[in-house]
C-alpha cells in the first residue's frame, strides 16, 4: 500500500516551473481574526447569491478523485457572485485589487462564476491558529477583465465545525449520501434532488470573510487568486465528518472476481453507479459490478498553512 503523496515540484503544459514551493502569494494561510486588521468597505465587499442546483439525474455529478469529493454541473447556473474591481479596468487591472482599494475609489463589479465546489478534512485554512475539521472550497473563474480574458480565479473557503451530539447537516446529505466512495468514480446526484449551495455559506448577516491574495492549494499552485474566507462556521455532525474521510481515505478496493486495487489512477476512467459511504468494508452489485472497499488508512487532504510574506490580509463585516 502505497499512499498517494503529492509532488510539489513539476512544470506545467507550456513547460514552466510549478510556484508552489518558490512562490511568495501561497496558500492556505494562518489568518488572523483581529479586529485590528484594516476592513474592506462595504461597498467593496463580495455579494455570493447561490440558487439550489436541482438534479435532472444527469447534469451534477458528485466525483470521488482520490483526493477530494468534488460537485460539478453540467448545465449554466444562473449564481450571482460579484466582484468589485476599479472603475476602467486596463490590462493591469487585477482581480485582486479589491484588497487595496482606496475607500473612495471608483469601483465596478465584475461576476465571478462557480465552477465546481469541494472539500479539504481538516481545513487548510487556520483562523487565529485554529483548524476545523472541514473547509468547502467555491471556486469560480472571472472572465470580465481584460487581464482575465483567459480566466482569472476567485475562491470562496466556507469553515466546518463539528457538532458534538447535534444532528446531521441536511445541506450535506444530498452530497455525502452519493459521494462515491472508490477513487475514479462519479455519482450523477438522482433527479429531483438538489443542493442548496447558497445555504451552505453563513446567512448573508453573518458573512464576515477575510480576503487575500493567494493560490491553488495543489500543484500547480498558481497565484493571483482572490481568496474569501468565511469566518463564522458552518455545522458538520461527526457522523459525516466520519463519511467524508472515509469516501477520501486510501482503500484497497477488490473486485469478487478475483482483482484488487489500492486507491489508485488505474481507476482512471469514471464508472457511473451509485454506492452509499455505510461502513469501513461493504460490497455492491449494481452496475453490473461487484467490490469490497477496505479502508487501509485515513487520509487527510489538505496544505499546510505557507508563509504571508508581505501580503495584505483584510476583513470583510458584514456588519
Ligand atoms: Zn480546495
Amino acid at each position: 500500500m502505497v499512499p498517494l503523496l503529492i509532488r510539489w515540484e513539476g512544470v506545467d503544459g507550456a513547460g514552466k516551473p510549478w510556484v508552489c514551493k518558490s512562490g511568495k502569494r501561497q496558500s492556505p494561510l494562518n489568518l488572523p481574526s483581529s479586529k485590528a486588521i484594516s476592513h474592506i468597505p462595504r461597498a467593496h465587499q463580495t455579494r455570493w447569491s447561490y440558487p439550489n442546483l436541482v438534479s435532472n439525474g444527469s447534469n451534477i455529478e458528485i466525483i470521488n478523485n482520490g483526493h477530494t469529493i468534488q460537485v460539478e454541473w453540467l448545465s449554466p447556473y444562473g449564481a450571482e457572485v460579484n466582484i468589485t474591481v476599479p472603475a476602467n479596468a486596463t490590462n493591469e487591472t487585477r482581480i485582486t485589487d479589491v484588497i487595496t482599494l482606496g475607500a473612495t475609489a471608483k469601483t465596478a463589479v465584475v461576476k465571478a462564476v462557480p465552477l465546481q465546489f469541494h472539500f479539504h478534512a481538516t481545513s487548510e485554512h487556520m483562523v487565529d491558529g485554529k483548524i476545523y475539521p472541514l473547509e468547502l472550497h467555491i471556486v469560480h473563474r472571472v472572465t470580465d477583465l481584460p487581464a482575465c480574458a483567459s480566466g482569472c480565479f476567485t475562491v470562496t473557503g466556507v469553515l466546518f465545525e463539528l457538532t458534538t451530539a447535534g444532528p446531521d447537516n441536511p445541506l450535506l446529505e444530498p452530497i455525502l449520501e452519493h459521494a462515491p466512495v472508490r477513487e475514479g468514480d462519479i455519482h450523477f446526484l438522482p433527479a429531483g434532488e438538489e443542493i442548496q449551495l447558497g445555504e451552505l455559506l453563513p446567512a448573508p448577516a453573518e458573512r464576515d470573510y477575510i480576503t487575500y491574495e493567494g493560490s491553488l492549494t495543489t500543484p500547480p499552485c498558481s497565484e493571483g487568486l482572490l481568496w474569501h474566507v468565511l469566518t463564522t462556521p458552518q455545522k458538520i455532525s461527526l457522523n459525516q465528518w466520519r463519511k467524508y474521510r472515509s469516501a477520501v481515505s486510501f482503500k484497497d478496493c477488490a473486485a469478487t472476481n478475483g482483482t484488487s486495487s489500492t486507491d489508485s489512477a488505474e481507476h482512471g476512467h469514471h464508472r457511473h453507479h451509485h454506492r452509499r459511504i455505510l461502513a469501513a468494508e461493504e460490497a455492491t452489485t449494481t452496475a453490473g459490478e461487484e467490490y469490497t472497499c477496505k479502508i487501509v488508512a485515513y487520509g487527510a487532504n489538505f496544505r499546510n498553512v505557507q508563509k504571508v510574506y508581505e501580503r495584505p490580509v483584510k476583513l470583510a463585516r458584514a456588519q
